[in-house]
């Protein structure tokens, strides 16, 4: 993939260990409910392969992905089972519980029971399906069902949740593991949508067969237990984005990433940097050239915007951020610390994906999905 730690532009380092503390944090803060992991995007960024074993040693036996390749990777991951089980329930205690959140069902049926994956119905026709595919094999299938209770993005509207409630022959083929449905606005603890939306979820739970509940994702968590039913369902907090944008962020920092200084030049004063001449220097300057750009998932809004450090020093990113460099004025430190070959923070200790999120006018979760294939991944190991 890489030419290695010796020559690569970036170091990305992911401590397993701190997500695995993340996820114990929050299940003990959830618990008596079960807390899942989301590890949906590849674990937003940072490798399903690892992050997942890593996840599962420590205890996590329910997990959530987007998609049936998702799942199937995941399951690959997880290991067996891969057969159908002896006892006619879901699986053996130690398997994990793999749902597939936005997945389209139709014609996805066999994969999905081949690997053992659980879908999230998201429609009366995502029902039928799955009650179909029930028929076919001659046994009701386990499913979690999402409701829309003010998203309007995913899940069963309240009128076809009224077609569900008032027919309950609908659900003939279908064994409900989870109601699930999704917060809007859980990371804004005032907004009126949070409390409207528990009510309506409620509400339908009442007209629904009894089934386990899954509501919170990170910031739901942190509206507290009403919130939390049986099973919540948190991903960015699990790889230290910060739940509560207005709180300080209880999670440990998962991800650093040091980008490599290729060039260090002295320029005088009036001396533009890079593309479009949008820093002009305002005397001399000493001018870092790094090895990491967007082509790696350095966001281009970060130009002129965006923080680097060199140990406790900041840096800022001055000019254009090109294809595969960025420029940090590090006139402020001695020569000796800023040498070709050494590296700047880009992400880390001090500059946190939050902060690098703000700078770039966007959300930790896109920092994190965005990141490169390019650099060079080091896995800090859990210890369990
Ligand atoms: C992505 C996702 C989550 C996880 O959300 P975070 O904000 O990252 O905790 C939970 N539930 C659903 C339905 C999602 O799509």
């Amino acid at each position: 993939m890489n030419g290695g730690a010796l020559a690569a532009g970036g170091v990305l380092t992911i401590d397993l260990a701190a997500i695995v503390a993340n996820w114990r944090l929050l299940q003990t803060r959830v618990a008596p409910a079960e807390c899942a992991a989301v590890v949906k995007a590849d674990a937003y960024g940072l490798g399903v392969a690892q992050v997942a074993p890593a996840l599962y040693r420590a205890g996590c036996r329910t997990f959530f992905v987007a998609t049936v390749d998702e799942g199937i990777t995941l399951r690959r991951v997880l290991g067996p089972p891969l057969a159908a089980p002896t006892h006619p329930t879901d699986a053996a205690t130690d398997a994990a519980t793999i749902y597939l959140l936005s997945s389209w069902i139709v014609g996805s049926e066999d994969d999905i029971l081949a690997h053992r994956l659980q879908p999230v119905l998201n429609s009366l026709g995502d029902i039928d399906a799955w009650s179909a595919a029930a028929g076919r094999v001659g046994r009701r299938l386990p499913a979690a069902i999402q409701l829309d209770t003010g998203m309007s993005r995913l899940g069963l509207p309240p009128e076809e949740l009224a077609t569900v409630a008032d027919s309950s022959d609908r659900l003939r083929g279908v064994r409900p593991t989870a109601i699930v449905s999704h917060l809007a606005c859980a990371d804004e603890p005032a907004h009126p949508l949070n409390a409207s939306q528990l009510i309506h979820f409620r509400e339908a739970l009442s007209r629904l067969p009894p089934a386990r509940t899954s509501f919170a994702n990170s910031a739901g968590i942190f509206l507290g237990p009403a919130y939390h039913g049986h099973l919540v369902r948190p991903g960015i907090a699990l790889y230290g984005g910060a739940p509560r944008p207005d709180q300080p962020n209880p999670m440990r920092p998962v991800v650093r990433l040091d980008g490599r200084i290729l060039q260090v030049r002295e320029i005088d004063e009036g001396t533009t940097v890079g593309y479009g001449a949008i820093h002009q220097s305002a005397g001399r300057e000493r001018i870092a050239t790094v090895a990491v750009g967007y082509a790696d998932g350095l966001l281009r809004s970060l130009g002129n915007r965006g923080t680097g450090y060199v140990g406790d020093t900041p840096v800022p990113l001055v000019g254009r951020v090109s294809m595969d460099l960025i420029t940090f004025n590090v006139s402020e430190l001695p020569e000796a610390q800023v040498r070709p070959g050494t590296f700047i923070e880009l992400l880390g200790p001090h500059a946190s994906v939050d902060a690098m999120a703000h700078d770039a006018g966007t959300i930790a979760y896109e920092i994190l999905t965005a990141l490169g294939r390019r650099y060079h991944r080091i896995y800090i190991a859990s210890d369990q």
